[in-house]
């Protein structure tokens, strides 16, 4: 009998996508994987067909297009306030999704302990595990996710080699406040450990909100691997391009395993992105997040009228709910009767949990959606939701 190895198989399909299978099956609303529906700013598609047609179809640098670097560099370096080099310190990957995978790879050894914060994007578990490390999980606690100092010490070990911080958090929408960070610093530099940060949502933050960077405190810098990518801010979730950021020797350390899992990200969009990064104005940032913050306040609002229990998230573009409405049935199930109902795909909460406590039958089911939709999309979603009260 043929036989996978070991290693994947204890691996499900990832749940987001899953769920979006079923969306697509049955013609849902996805609301379930975090992608717009909507085109990226057209200066953006324009980039490409340009470097389609003047003959960027090859490979790249494996570590990324020497333009894309440096206007990553440039652009970074401007918010983060700090110099970064495009030849030490940057590799491209196919999306942060890569860029964590590298990451994770690059620094753990077979045995090591990495802390992740849960409720976790879901991919972080697999990928620790495809390293040979175990997960130690620090429990966040709802309705602010905050992470607490002690619950952090209490999760290293000896054994402890890593952390991964997502900041905005996915699917919590925590923003990691000045104090939070702070602790994850004191621990980092105590242990001696690697913090990974995905900051893929770092332009989505609402309320004033400032993210802080955590590779800027004091002392971090040569400790920290931020992952970041475009996907997201420019809209282009399927063109896979994302970056890591770290001192030089833990970017050779990336850039070797980046090299042998994908040679390069796409090198055209590379050299769109680039384009784009350079061509847009910071108020483009600026206004995405006020685009955002309003789509979030109504979606919200639309939740909260049609029964469902959530806060506005502080940033990143998902809201957690509890589906009172849904009770007794465990959060997959309940995630299938919304879109049986009226059409609308959302992710079962257990999906972000180790502890599978959050599906157990009986209680409230957890569903994570996602509002990076047109304001069409939200609209319709509203009418759905409010018939569904209506009905109940
Ligand atoms: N990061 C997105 C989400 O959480 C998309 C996940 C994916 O399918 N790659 O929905």
């Amino acid at each position: 009998m043929v036989q996978a190895a070991q290693r994947v198989l204890h691996f499900t399909e990832s749940v987001i996508r899953e769920v979006t299978r079923w969306a697509d099956e049955s013609g849902a609303l996805n609301l379930a994987q975090g992608f717009p529906d909507y085109d990226p700013p057209a200066l953006v598609l324009q980039a490409a067909q340009r470097a389609i047609a003047s003959g960027e179809n090859q490979y790249s640098v494996t570590w990324g297009d020497p333009r894309l670097r440096e206007a990553i560099a440039r652009k970074v370096s401007r918010f983060w306030g700090v110099p970064i080099d495009p030849q030490r310190h940057i590799t491209v990957t196919c999306g942060a999704t890569e860029g964590v995978a590298a990451s994770l790879l690059a620094v753990l050894n077979p045995g090591d302990e990495v802390v992740l914060f849960e409720p976790f994007y879901e991919n972080y578990l697999p990928v620790s595990h495809l390293a040979g490390a175990t997960a130690k999980f620090v429990r966040l606690a709802p309705p602010d996710y905050r992470i607490e100092e002690d619950a952090l010490r209490a999760a290293i070990t000896p054994r402890t080699r890593a952390l991964v911080l997502n900041t905005p958090g996915n699917p919590t929408g925590h923003v990691l406040s000045a104090e939070e960070l702070d602790a994850v610093r004191q621990v980092c530099l105590e242990h001696d450990l690697i913090l990974i940060t995905d900051e893929i949502y770092e332009h989505f933050i609402y309320d004033g909100r400032r993210h802080i960077p955590p590779a800027t405190l004091p002392d971090m810098a040569e400790r920290t691997i931020s992952v970041g990518g475009l996907s997201k801010t420019l809209a282009i979730t399927g063109w896979r391009v994302g970056y890591v950021i770290a001192p030089p020797e833990l970017s050779n350390a990336v850039r070797k395993v980046h090299d042998f899992l994908t040679v390069g990200a796409p090198s055209p969009l590379q050299v769109a992105a680039a384009e784009a990064l350079n061509a847009l104005p910071d108020s483009y940032y600026t206004e995405l997040a006020h685009t955002y913050q309003a789509k979030r306040d109504r979606f919200v609002s639309l939740l909260q009228q049609a029964g469902f229990r959530c806060r506005a998230p502080e940033g990143a573009y998902y809201v957690m709910v509890e589906a009172p409405m849904l009770a007794g049935l465990d959060d997959t199930s309940a995630a299938r009767e919304l879109i049986r109902r009226v059409g609308i795909a959302a992710v079962p909460g257990s999906s972000f949990y180790e502890t599978k406590e959050a599906s157990t039958p009986g209680r409230v089911p957890l569903l994570r959606f996602a509002f990076c939709k047109k304001d069409e999309t939200l609209a319709l979603v509203g009418e759905r939701l409010a018939e569904m009260a209506r009905a109940s």
